[in-house]
């Protein structure tokens, strides 16, 4: 996810993303969210509803703080690890995670998404069309960098390519 809206949700839900820049020994969350930026308003809505479940239902004090550990995709869905949840917010939260899988991770959109195979993408056909063609310019611009009798400005060319496609 990009940094701005990694900002915006640490932001938003403090509480929950207290240990975003905590040491790695201790905790996931210092790697940030290991997913795209399309699940950005799903985790929003998750934890919206997650702060305001411990807000109002700390049930006399057994459930302080809902805290975030790991958020990642994993098997192209969204998974989002806690600490000190309830049942309650466990079912949400598994709730968000199965919807993810009908939610672009790319764009955000619920427009005909499906699952790739083998390593698995949940994108939509315009992302995946786009994905597929950064890779094969990608596969493109590195057989030009390892080819023999090219000149060394189109190399130069190619690694340039390369290193903003990898960006
Ligand atoms: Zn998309």
């Amino acid at each position: 996810m990009t940094r701005k809206l990694d900002e915006a949700l640490c932001n938003k839900y403090p509480k929950i993303f207290v240990n975003r820049h905590g040491n790695m020994k201790t905790t996931a969350m210092c790697w940030g969210f290991s997913c795209g930026d399309g699940w950005y308003w799903l985790i929003d809505k998750l934890c919206s509803q997650l702060q305001w479940n411990t807000d109002h239902n700390n049930q006399n004090g057994k459930y302080p703080q809902i805290v975030a550990t790991q958020v990642k995709e994993k098997f192209g869905g969204l998974r989002f690890y806690v600490e000190g949840a309830s049942d309650v917010q466990h079912a949400i939260i598994s709730w968000a995670e199965s919807l993810s899988y009908d939610i672009c991770e790319s764009c955000g959109t619920t427009k005909d998404v499906s699952q790739t195979e083998g390593w698995v993408f949940t994108e939509c056909p315009n992302c995946r069309l786009e994905r597929e063609k950064n890779t094969s310019r990608k596969r493109n611009m590195w057989q030009l960098l390892i080819s023999r009798n090219i000149s060394i400005s189109t190399k130069k060319y190619a690694l340039k390519k390369l290193l903003k496609l990898v960006k």
